[in-house]
């Protein structure tokens, strides 16, 4: 197969991008970030605005045929919505003779490897999750592969590392617990520091004041954790003096059901996952 036969030099694959938006940008941003031939990565969309950006910015390869993009690729990348996802698979079967000699890598929520071998047929797929802090490169992906060579697989990391980090799933049900854990969680974080902001904001900081203390706090405590090897229960240990003012604020966060409520809310994730999928 063509991929796994260019052990060599990685950079030497070409990506195809189907779906031009928000995941593709980030993915394709971070590869030419960290040296990746821009030459050698096409994106695929149906409007040329998005596609236009792609090519000033990152000076990759567009076009609006995805039929083109795929079969000059040796790797494509389904960065589509969920829902028009069949519709482009099918496209894609009927247009492009060669297609199981292609590494298939999706982006897309709730699908299940399944769904596209009926599509697509027993093609070599990863399904991936990254989650939107990829935006900014603090992304984190979990990854599930179906049928992948290592060579494949270390590819695909590094595509992914681009953007973060990256974390290998050996269950593709493990896909719903990491989007409970990575995927949805970004908001979790924001609905935590939305609700500290509104309460400065009664304690008449101004709304600007709120939002830059609580973002400073966030990134702070996020810094700490990251240049200390501690676990969180003794990085919050070691700034919690017992009857001090934040043991007070976390005994009233423990009392009123914290973590259960947590691990509640994650769960619920996963079951909707499980639901969608
Ligand atoms: P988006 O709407 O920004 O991008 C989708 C792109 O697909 C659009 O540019 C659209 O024009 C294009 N498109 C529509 N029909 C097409 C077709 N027939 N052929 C080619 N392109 C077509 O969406 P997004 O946020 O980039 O999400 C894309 C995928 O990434 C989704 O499946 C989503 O589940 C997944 N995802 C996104 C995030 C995130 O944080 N944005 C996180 C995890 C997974």
């Amino acid at each position: 197969m063509k991929l796994r036969q260019r052990i060599k030099s990685m950079n030497d694959n070409t990506v195809a991008f189907i779906g031009a938006g928000n995941m593709a940008r980030c993915i394709i941003g971070g590869m030419v970030n960290t040296g990746y031939p821009a030459a050698n990565i096409i994106a695929a969309n149906p409007s040329r605005p998005k596609l236009d950006a792609l090519a000033a910015d990152f000076g990759i390869v567009v076009t609006q045929d995805n039929l083109l993009a795929v079969q000059k690729a040796d790797v494509i990348v389904l960065s589509v919505k969920p829902q028009l996802m069949g519709e482009v698979c099918r496209q894609l079967i009927a247009g492009v003779p060669d297609i199981s000699e292609k590494l298939f890598v999706t982006v897309a929520a709730g699908l299940p490897v399944s769904r596209y071998e009926e599509w697509l047929g027993p093609v070599r797929l990863m399904r991936t999750m990254p989650n939107s802090p990829s935006l900014v490169g603090l992304g984190v992906t979990g990854i599930f592969a179906s049928r992948c060579s290592n060579y494949e697989k270390s590819f695909v990391d590094s595509m992914f590392s681009a953007t973060g980090k990256t974390v290998w799933l050996d269950q593709e049900n493990q896909i719903n617990d990491i989007t409970a854990v990575t995927g949805s969680a970004p908001a979790y974080f924001f609905y935590f520091m939305q609700a500290m902001a509104q309460k400065a904001e009664l304690l008449g900081f101004s709304p600007d004041e709120a939002h830059q203390m609580v973002v400073q706090t966030a990134l702070g405590a996020a810094t700490m954790a990251t240049q200390s090897s501690l676990s969180f229960a003794d990085l919050r240990a070691q700034v919690t003096s017992k009857g001090g003012t934040t043991h007070e604020a976390i005994e009233t966060m423990r009392n009123a059901g914290l973590e259960l409520m947590v691990a509640d809310a994650m769960q619920a994730a996963i079951r909707r996952a499980e639901e969608m999928a």
